[in-house]
C-alpha cells in the first residue's frame, strides 16, 4: 500500500517531538545535520523532501554537477533527448502526486517506434516474413514470435508472479536460476536461445529478477490503453481500453522532476560532493567527501548504486549479506546514440524503418515525428536511437564517441544502403561508462534474489539503504521514489 504524504508527516511528527535528532557533535565534524542523503537521484531527493517536511535537517550529498542522476535530459543536444527516464506510467503514483504538487505538466509520450526489419545472418527480413523464413531456425509456437522480444516472450509464458510482491516468496526460489537455464528446462530450443541471447544476458541474469520487472511492465501496460509499444523488446499484453493514452513525458524535459524537487529542499543539494567514507559510531555518523567536505548526522542514506556504494570505505564493515549484496549484485548497460535522419531512406529501400540485427549495432528505433511535445517537430527530419544493451553497449561504448558514432552510421549504411549520408548521430551517451552510474540499472545475479533481495534494504547501523536496486513493488522512477520513502519512514521510526 502507498502511504500518503500526510501520512508520512503525521508519523514523522510524532516521531520528532522528542526533540531534536542531533544532540553532540564531534568536533571536526565541519557541518552536522539530523541526516546526511548520498545521492540526488529520484530516490534521495524523495527521501530528503519526506524528512524535511516532517521538520529534520537534512544535507545532500551529490557527487556530480547535475541534479537527477538516471534522470538527464541533454537541454544542449537536437531535440533535447532524454538519456535516461523519460515515460512516466499510469501507475507511478508517487511521480505523479510528486508533479502535481510541483505545478509540472505530462503531455502524450514524443515518440512511437516505427516498424522493425530484422537483419539476422547477414539477410535482410521484412517482420511478415519471419515466421516462415528460412534463417528462422526456431520450432513450434516459437517460430511466430518476433525476435527482438523473444526472450521476454518465452518467460513470460512461465512467468508464476500473480502479485507484485510474489517475487519475494520462498516457493519463488526455483525460478531464481540463470535465464538460459530456466529456458532449456522448459525446452527453448537453441535458435530460440541464441535469438534471445541478443538482447539478454542469458547466463548471468536471475530469471525471477527478470519476471519481477517482466510483471510489474506487464501490470503497468494494462493501465495504458495497450500502448507498450513504445518499448519494442518489450512482451505485449492484452490490455482492456482505457479514456487516456499512455505513457507520457513530463513538460520541459524529465529532468524537470528532479530539479524541482530538489528545489523544495531546505538546505540545497551540495554538489561536485563524491562521498568516499562513512564512519559510524554510537551517537552518529560522519560521512566524508573526497574533497575532505565532512557532514556528521544521526543517521545516513544512501540513495548510490550498489555499484557505487562498494567504492564507499564504511566502518563498521557491514555483515555478509549486505558485503555480498553491495560487491556482487550486478549493473546492466544500455548505450544510446540520438540521431536525426534528413529524409526517410525507407521509401528508398521499401523496408520497414526501424532494424533489429544480430551485429554490434543491435537496434535502430526510428521514431515517427508526430507530436505530444510543444517543441516536437512535425516535419523535417526524422528522429532515430540507436539502442545497445548489454555486451553491445560495452563493446561499442569501448571507442570513443566519435569512433562509436562513425561505427553506428557506416554499419547502418552497410546493412541499409539507402541510409548512407542521411544519418547524423547528435549525441552519444553510455551509463556503464558514467563514473557516478557504472550502469543503467541492477540486475540480480542467478541466486542473488534468494541469497539477499530481501534482508539487504534492512539498515547497517545508522546506515538505511535507497535507489531503484532495492524497490519492493515497482518499476522505473516510481522504484525509485518508493525506495527514498520508505528509508525516509524508517529514520524517521528511529528518530
Ligand atoms: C536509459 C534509461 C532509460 C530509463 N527509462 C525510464 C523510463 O522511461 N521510465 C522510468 O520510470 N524509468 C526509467 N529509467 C529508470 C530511472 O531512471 C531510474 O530507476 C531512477 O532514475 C533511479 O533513481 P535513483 O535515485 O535510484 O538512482 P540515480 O538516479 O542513479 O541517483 C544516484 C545519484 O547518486 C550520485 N552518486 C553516485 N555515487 C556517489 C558518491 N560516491 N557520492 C555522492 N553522490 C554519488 C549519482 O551522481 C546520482 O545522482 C531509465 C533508466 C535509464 C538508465
Amino acid at each position: 500500500m502507498t502511504l500518503s504524504r500526510r501520512h508520512i508527516i503525521q508519523a514523522a511528527a510524532i516521531a520528532t517531538t522528542a526533540g531534536p535528532l542531533i544532540r553532540t557533535g564531534r568536533a571536526k565534524a565541519a557541518q552536522s545535520a539530523d541526516v546526511v542523503v548520498i545521492g540526488a537521484g529520484l530516490s534521495g531527493l524523495n527521501a530528503a523532501w519526506i524528512m524535511n517536511d516532517a521538520g529534520l535537517d537534512v544535507v545532500v550529498l551529490e557527487g556530480a554537477s547535475r541534479i537527477g542522476g538516471r534522470v538527464w535530459t541533454a537541454h544542449d543536444a537536437v531535440n533535447a533527448p532524454d538519456m535516461g527516464a523519460s515515460q512516466v506510467g499510469p501507475s507511478y503514483a508517487r511521480v505523479l502526486d510528486a508533479l502535481d504538487r510541483l505545478g509540472l505538466k505530462l503531455i502524450d509520450e514524443d515518440r512511437a517506434i516505427m516498424p522493425f526489419t530484422y537483419h539476422l545472418d547477414g539477410q535482410l527480413i521484412r517482420a511478415k516474413d519471419w515466421a516462415d523464413h528460412p534463417v528462422n531456425k526456431t520450432v513450434g509456437a516459437e517460430r511466430k514470435m518476433a525476435p527482438i522480444s523473444l526472450g521476454s516472450g518465452l518467460l513470460a509464458k512461465i512467468n508464476p508472479m500473480k502479485e507484485l510482491d510474489d517475487w519475494l516468496k520462498p516457493e519463488m526460489a526455483p525460478y531464481d536460476v540463470s535465464v538460459a537455464e530456466l529456458l532449456r528446462k522448459n525446452g527453448t530450443s537453441p535458435a530460440a536461445e541464441k535469438l534471445a541471447g541478443l538482447t539478454q544476458e542469458l547466463w548471468s541474469t536471475s530469471a525471477l529478477g527478470m519476471m519481477q520487472e517482466a510483471f510489474r511492465g506487464a501490470y503497468e501496460a494494462k493501465f495504458s490503453g495497450g500502448s507498450n509499444a513504445s518499448r519494442p523488446d518489450q512482451q505485449r499484453v492484452e490490455t482492456a481500453p482505457v479514456m487516456d493514452k499512455w505513457p507520457k513525458n513530463i513538460v520541459g524535459g524529465t529532468d524537470q522532476l528532479p530539479i524541482r524537487m530538489a528545489a523544495q529542499l531546505k538546505r540545497p543539494v551540495m554538489m561536485n560532493k563524491i562521498v568516499g567514507a562513512i564512519d559510524m559510531d554510537d551517537g552518529g555518523a560522519d560521512v566524508t567527501c573526497i574533497d575532505g567536505t565532512k557532514v556528521r548526522a544521526k543517521y545516513v542514506i544512501s540513495c548510490v548504486p550498489f555499484s557505487l556504494l562498494r567504492h564507499i570505505t564504511i566502518t563498521p564493515e557491514p555483515d555478509a549479506l549486505h558485503r555480498s549484496a553491495i560487491g556482487d549484485m550486478g549493473y546492466a548497460e544500455t548505450t544510446r546514440a540520438f540521431a536525426t535522419i534528413k529524409e526517410p531512406f525507407w521509401q528508398q529501400d521499401g523496408l520497414d524503418p526501424s532494424l533489429f540485427t544480430d551485429t554490434a549495432l543491435r537496434m535502430l528505433w526510428m521514431l515517427d515525428n508526430h507530436t505530444g511535445a510543444p517543441n516536437a517537430p512535425t516535419k523535417g527530419p526524422f528522429r532515430a536511437m540507436f539502442v545497445m544493451t548489454w555486451r553491445t553497449a560495452e563493446n561499442v561504448a569501448a571507442l570513443s564517441p566519435e569512433q562509436a558514432s562513425k561505427f553506428l552510421v557506416d554499419e547502418l549504411a552497410r546493412i541499409r544502403p539507402a541510409s548512407k549520408g542521411l544519418v547524423t548521430i547528435n549525441r552519444f551517451h553510455s551509463w556503464g561508462r558514467q563514473p557516478l552510474q557504472r550502469g543503467c540499472r541492477h540486475i540480480f545475479k542467478p541466486g542473488q534474489v534468494t541469497a539477499f533481495a530481501t534482508d539487504m534494504i534492512k539498515p547497517h547501523a545508522r546506515l538505511h539503504f535507497a535507489g531503484e536496486h532495492t524497490r519492493r513493488l515497482e518499476q522505473g522512477m516510481e522504484s525509485a521514489m518508493e525506495s527514498g520513502e520508505r528509508a525516509a519512514i524508517e529514520v524517521l521510526s528511529r528518530a
